[in-house]
């Protein structure tokens, strides 16, 4: 429900209408319908204008099983599904050296192993759910400016059509993404690692079928995926998250369409024939960015603001979706207890909740970018016996698996 007239007072404020902010939002409105917590989610781009929406670009994500299951208790899966394009295979392979291994579905006893969207399609799903719903007042283009605490948990300072309102919130859910200004206001620090490497993401026509296969494939400058994608007038298409160094993404990014195909081919093979096609190039730095805090008295840290990972396994928008889930019920408790949203105990339950899914998955994320981004003879020995042990060990692939689909045994 786009908000036409500001109340004082919310229960709760989202900060951040992206994937994370709307997810949250949604869940908590689907979860306590009837108990009727009042929400508010403000976001600075026009929700309407997807091409300048920076959550609901042109990169493609892997949903995993577990987020599908999320988005089922949501009531969105049945919008979400004719959209994706299953993974029933996963090709784990080591440029240029011995040892490969594939993770199925058929194998895990699952119907995909993860379903691959574009964010701007899941954007578009999420934008229409939160304009149609009763539950959240969505209030775009407008930005929160700053925050502060207050006796009733924390103002809030809202610019909207070059004029300032504040308002209040019981609790304030910070979603505004890895760069946010107001965590800097707060005096949140935050922890970085930088890996030295950017991610090129493109959309590529390929001259055969990918058949529901994802490729994740380790180069000595870092690991390079195709995911599959739903077919587009009738062309094969995957999506590419090359990861490369800062030289390497310079001249990727500036060459000419046929000396990126053959640098591409070089690198994945002809593993799906010819490539026919590259869409547009964009790049994006990576780095594991953690905040030190993620909660305080009547605010919580959600999705990239909290933790930024290295999208080498896919864990990001997957992990935020699993402690959005984790608030959600915390907060229903809250509800039922008759508690303020805001208290630190009901953040806390909800941090420990999530703190070992968030330790494990931010470990996982870290260590598979270091064992596989170089060619060092030590860990390229780990790694072959690494993807061996995942060929040979069904108990290893398994957990394997599990982990990058995002349910945890
Ligand atoms: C190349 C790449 C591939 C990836 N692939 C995967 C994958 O396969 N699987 C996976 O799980 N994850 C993946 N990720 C991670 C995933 O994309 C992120 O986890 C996710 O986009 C984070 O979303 P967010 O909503 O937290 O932040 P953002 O997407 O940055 O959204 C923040 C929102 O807040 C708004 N905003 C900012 N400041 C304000 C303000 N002051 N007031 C109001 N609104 C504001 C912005 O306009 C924006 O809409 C990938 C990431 C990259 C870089």
């Amino acid at each position: 429900m786009q908000a036409q007239t500001l109340a004082a007072q919310y229960d709760v404020v989202v900060v951040g209408g992206g994937l994370v902010g709307a997810s949250f939002a949604l869940n908590l409105a689907q979860q306590t319908r009837d108990s009727g917590y009042s929400i508010l989610v403000v976001e600075a781009v026009d929700s309407k204008n997807f091409d300048q929406q920076p959550s609901f670009d042109s990169r493609s994500t892997a949903l995993s099983f577990g987020s599908r299951q999320i988005f089922e208790t949501m009531k969105l899966w049945s919008a979400i599904a004719p959209l994706v394009e299953p993974i029933v295979e996963i090709q784990v392979s080591d440029r240029g050296h011995f040892g490969r291994t594939t993770l199925s579905s058929a194998e895990q006893g699952v119907e995909a192993l993860g379903y691959v969207i574009e964010n701007r399609e899941l954007g578009g799903v999420l934008s229409e759910a939160m304009q149609a719903s009763s539950v959240v007042n969505l209030l775009a283009p407008a930005k929160i400016s700053q925050i502060k605490p207050c006796q009733s948990g924390m103002e809030l300072t809202l610019a909207r059509d070059e004029q300032l309102t504040r308002l209040s919130a019981k609790l304030v859910v910070l979603a505004d993404g890895g760069r946010s200004s107001i965590c800097k206001n707060l005096g949140i620090d935050q922890t970085q690692t930088d890996y030295g490497q950017h991610a090129i993401i493109t959309n590529v026509a390929f001259e055969k079928p990918h058949l529901g296969v994802a490729f994740e494939r380790f180069t000595e400058s870092g690991p390079l995926a195709v995911l599959p994608l739903a077919d587009f007038q009738g062309s094969n298409r995957g999506s590419l998250v090359w990861t490369v160094s800062e030289l390497s993404r310079a001249e990727l990014l500036s060459c000419d369409e046929e000396i990126f195909r053959s640098r591409l081919t070089q690198y994945f093979g002809e593993r799906l024939g010819r490539i026919l096609q590259i869409g547009q190039r964009v790049a994006y730095p990576l780095s594991l960015t953690l905040a030190r805090e993620q909660i305080r008295p009547g605010l919580v840290l959600l999705g990239n603001v909290a933790h930024t990972l290295h999208p080498v396994a896919g864990q990001g928008l997957n992990l935020a979706l699993r402690d959005s889930a984790a608030l959600v019920h915390q907060l229903v408790s809250a509800k039922a207890q008759g508690v303020s949203p805001g208290e630190m105990k009901i953040l806390q339950a909800y941090l420990e909740l999530q703190n070992q899914d968030q330790s494990e998955s931010v470990l996982f994320t870290d260590q598979t970018v270091k064992l596989f981004s170089n060619d060092r003879w030590a860990q390229r020995a780990i790694r072959k016996l690494g993807l061996l042990g995942l060929e040979l060990l069904p108990s290893v692939r398994s957990r394997f698996a599990q982990s990058a689909m995002g349910l945890k045994p």
